[in-house]
């Protein structure tokens, strides 16, 4: 059954809101009285008040679709099939109500039943945590499912640091052999590292509660908590080979083929620029309507590196100018019907990204300036440029590493790349230290905290001023 992103969300809410589900909205990206978190990656992130019992819902099942931001993903983002940094995830959860045995029925009538989704039952698969033989059981018993579509795997347990954690169960969806590529044979199982086996759903029995100090104590209650891939339901519904051909990417590609001239799906290493472009911008889109601001620190670093990142990619489509801005537009229309904060801040996030894409532009011309520096001081030394301007010119002027080294081998120079690594090194290292110390963070969620739901937001003019001062 062909069905559209939007559609997708709809029936889903619209299954377990039947089944006596309280519809729960899409809470913003930045994390509201958490700073365990940088960003919501999960629809659970926002509901761990119900599950560590701080604050009991009125109504104990909830259905909601949760949108995430996980930069963890981010090398895998153009390359596989699959990742996002943004992505929506489907859930619904109980609260100390039902528990196992109708998390799998209710996911499995969903998936299934023809009123639904309609997916053919033969081409789903399970996993299970090992000692999980309640789940087993329910699959192998109340399903009906054939032992050989229920897979053990030791790693089925869900654990997201403080909260709630537990054994999971997942689901995926045989897209068939020709996704199997030259996959070793050893991945090419459910839950192995490959494209034919999609990760759809993953449910999770959570009954522990990871505590801050690290140690596992019992939740005051068993509890449900699901979550589904949106963009990969689409990608199986319409039938195309990645996220990135569903309706939820393709107008925003179809502005970059404006943009660049290019068309997409004519050349794979085009085709991952295109890929990496539109995700970041999605991500970028919604965390600015969010709240959140490019800066030198914490999130807002995060979506520093995310423009830049894409404004590299674009140079692979030889845009020579700011650009992503214009893709706002189309961001905003797919997602308005769910999700109106991008289409209402449209202006102001256009112009957050205008600016910092402008920033990063002349940082760039003024980094090629600094390597004519670089290359008469080498030039005049030993013929290597050495790792710390190499490590200066990616860190404060922008340049890849491989773009200096492209430089130095077209004025017959090479690189010291140990000396530019262990520069690396450090720079993760200072990186590491300053998320331990949660100062930042503390500072980050003080100026945000105003921001109370998706549609009130009260931080607009002083976060506009600060947006100003970055410039
Ligand atoms: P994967 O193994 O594919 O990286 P995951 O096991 O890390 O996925 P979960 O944490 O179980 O993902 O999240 C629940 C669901 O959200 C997944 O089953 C998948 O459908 C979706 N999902 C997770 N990460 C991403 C991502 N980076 N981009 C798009 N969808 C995602
Ligand atoms: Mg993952
Ligand atoms: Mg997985
Ligand atoms: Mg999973």
């Amino acid at each position: 059954k062909r069905l559209t992103g939007n559609e997708i969300r709809e029936l889903f809410i619209k299954y377990f809101n039947e089944n006596g589900h309280m519809v729960e909205p899409s809470a913003p990206l930045v994390p509201i009285d958490d700073d365990s978190l940088l960003w919501i990656n999960s629809g659970v992130a926002t509901l761990k008040k119900y599950f560590d019992g701080r604050v009991t819902p009125d109504n104990p099942k909830i259905v909601n679709a949760q949108k995430a931001i996980r930069t963890n993903d981010i090398e895998n983002v153009g390359f596989t099939a699959r990742h996002h940094t943004f992505f929506e995830m489907l859930g619904n959860f109980s609260i100390g109500d039902y528990f196992k045995k109708d998390a799998i029925k209710y996911a499995w009538d969903f998936l299934t039943n023809d009123d639904w989704i309609g997916f053919d039952a033969d081409l789903l698969y399970v996993t299970v945590h090992p000692e999980d033989e309640d789940a087993y059981e329910l699959w192998r018993n109340e399903i009906g499912l054939a032992p050989e579509r229920i897979i053990r795997i030791e790693g089925n347990f869900w654990d997201i640091g403080e909260g709630p954690s537990g054994p999971n169960s997942e689901i995926f969806y045989d897209r068939g052999p020709e996704f199997e590529f030259d996959t070793p044979a050893e991945e090419m199982y459910p839950g192995g590292e490959n494209e034919r086996y999609l990760e759809i759903w993953n449910l999770v029995f959570s009954e522990f509660n990871h505590n801050k100090d690290g140690s596992y104590t019992p939740l005051p209650n068993q509890n449900i908590d699901t979550g589904m891939g949106l963009e990969r339901m689409a990608s199986i519904t319409q039938e195309v080979p990645t996220n990135f051909d569903t309706d939820l990417f393709t107008p925003i590609l179809a502005r970059i083929e404006e943009i660049s001239g290019y068309t997409y799906g004519e050349d794979e290493g085009r085709d991952v620029a295109f890929k990496v472009i539109s995700d970041h911008i999605r991500t970028v889109s919604f965390a600015v309507a969010d709240g959140a601001l490019p800066s030198n620190e914490g999130r807002g670093y995060v979506l520093r590196r995310l423009i830049r990142r894409a404004v590299r990619f674009s140079k692979e489509l030889n845009i020579a100018r700011a650009f992503m801005y214009e893709l706002v537009d189309p961001v905003a229309n797919v997602m308005h019907v769910f999700y109106p904060n991008v289409d209402e801040r449209s202006t102001f996030i256009k112009e957050v990204i205008r600016k910092e894409e402008e920033r990063f532009l002349s940082t760039l011309d003024e980094g090629i300036q600094i390597y004519d520096q670089v290359k008469q001081k080498a030039a005049s030394a030993n013929g290597v440029i050495s790792g710390s301007d190499a490590f200066r010119l990616y860190d404060t002027y922008g340049f890849p590493y491989e773009l200096t080294k492209e430089y130095a081998e077209n004025d017959n120079l090479t690189v010291d790349e140990a000396g530019f690594k262990q520069e690396m090194q450090q720079q993760r290292e200072r990186a590491r230290n300053a998320r331990k110390s949660g100062d930042s963070m503390q500072v980050q969620s003080e100026t945000l905290s105003e921001i109370s739901d998706v549609s009130v937001f009260t931080g607009y003019q002083s976060l506009y001023e600060e947006a100003k001062l970055l410039h």
